[in-house]
């Protein structure tokens, strides 16, 4: 069958691709515990549920404007001028079916062929394809301890480049970026005129009392470059209501808005009557789960410690660990050791690999304290 040079270009998704792994090991009634998960194991909230079952009961389940309901829209407006100290007007905001669907539409809108997308090393392995998908090139830039590298940035940028990609808190790092460098991204995008993406799905999810900063927020000349991402998904474990959002100038959220409006119209109308609800109560599901979500990253931190290096994450809910010390011949690689750790000790991880680095594992640790320490034993066994 001759398909398109496109898609036979473009990879599955790396992590995607461990579901029917962990699915044919459960249907062999293997006790597994993933840590590959990248999603937070806390149920919807009850308020969220009920008020997208009363939108169905409603009838409200006809199409809606192609970006968003209005409610919904003035309510994120709000949150963003709160929670993100963003002033925008409703014209800037563009609703979309996770934020991913987001990234996809400011790819197809941005890019020509030939354009360069600077991207920080390790890296969401969707941004890559997703570029490829706008038949523009990746540029990959090594960070320095999980952080931006400014030297090697700057060396990248070539009068091909359209924009850079900024993730933070990072998947799959947890590395939360400091204002300064945050900023000296935006003197960059500014000197060279280049946008910024800034990839905020992980934004409530930050600990040590730290507090998310929006790089649009710190000059009127960076927001004009910046194209912000945000997510319903990880904040308030909304993942398959698929709901995100993007603001920017008008002129993106216009041309984002064309797009959809022949791909996929509006994000599901009653689930969008979900969002607006978590938004009313964002404060208590942060308030609950945080502190839940750093006792996790602190014991997970402590044992992943015992086996590898690993920089402790401020936000997301990954470790992103280095297993240097355990190359040999027998443990070439990272997915040598992922899969051997599946096969002996039924704990599943994802290879540094599917995120651009090698020699490192992803560890994603929400789900329960007890089923962590579970896991490190398991680990404990195989490595020991
Ligand atoms: N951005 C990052 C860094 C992610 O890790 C993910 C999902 O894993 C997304 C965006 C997309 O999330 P969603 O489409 O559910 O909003």
């Amino acid at each position: 069958m001759k398909l398109s040079k496109k898609i036979n270009s473009i990879s599955e998704s790396g992590t995607v691709k461990f579901t029917p792994i962990i699915n044919k090991l459960q249907e062999q009634n293997k006790e597994i515990i993933s840590l590959a998960i990248g999603e937070l194991d806390f149920e919807t909230p009850n308020e969220i549920k009920k008020i997208t079952i009363d939108a169905i009961n409603n009838n409200k389940t006809n199409y809606c404007p192609v970006s968003g309901l209005l409610e919904l829209k003035k309510k994120i407006i709000n949150k963003l001028k709160r929670k993100n100290n963003l002033d925008y007007d409703i014209e800037n905001l563009i609703i979309t079916n996770g934020s991913k669907q987001s990234l996809y539409n400011i790819f197809q809108v941005i890019c020509n062929p030939g354009d360069e997308i600077i991207i920080n090393k390790p890296f969401w392995g969707t941004y890559e394809e997703q570029i490829k998908c706008a038949d523009a090139s990746p540029i990959f830039v090594d960070t320095v301890n999980h952080q931006l590298n400014l030297k090697e940035i700057t060396k990248a940028i070539t009068k091909k480049t359209k924009a850079i990609v900024i993730n933070s808190p990072n998947n799959p790092t947890g590395a939360i970026y400091s204002k300064e460098d945050l900023t000296k991204i935006g003197e960059l995008a500014i000197k060279h005129d280049f946008f910024i993406i800034s990839d905020e799905a992980y934004e409530t999810i930050i600990y040590d009392d730290l507090k998310h900063q929006s790089i649009a927020s710190f000059s009127d000349e960076i927001k004009k470059r910046t194209i912000s991402v945000f997510s319903f998904s990880k904040s308030y474990s909304m993942t398959g209501f698929r709901i995100g959002y993007t603001v920017a100038v008008k002129e993106i959220i216009n041309s984002m808005n064309r797009l959809q409006g022949h791909s996929t119209g509006n994000v599901c109308t009653f689930a969008q009557y979900g969002a607006i609800k978590a938004l009313d109560i964002d404060n208590k599901i942060t308030n609950e789960w945080i502190p839940i979500l750093q006792r996790r990253r602190d014991l997970a931190y402590f044992l992943t410690t015992k086996y590898f290096e690993c920089i402790k994450p401020q936000g997301a809910f990954y470790l992103f660990a280095k297993i240097d010390r355990l190359i040999n011949k027998n443990i070439p690689n990272a997915t040598v050791l992922v899969n051997e750790l599946i096969k002996k000790a039924n704990v599943i991880c994802i290879p540094g690999e599917v995120f651009g680095m090698k020699n490192h594992i992803r560890i994603a640790y929400p789900l329960e304290e007890k089923r962590i320490k579970d896991a490190f034993e398991r680990i404990g066994k195989v490595l020991n």
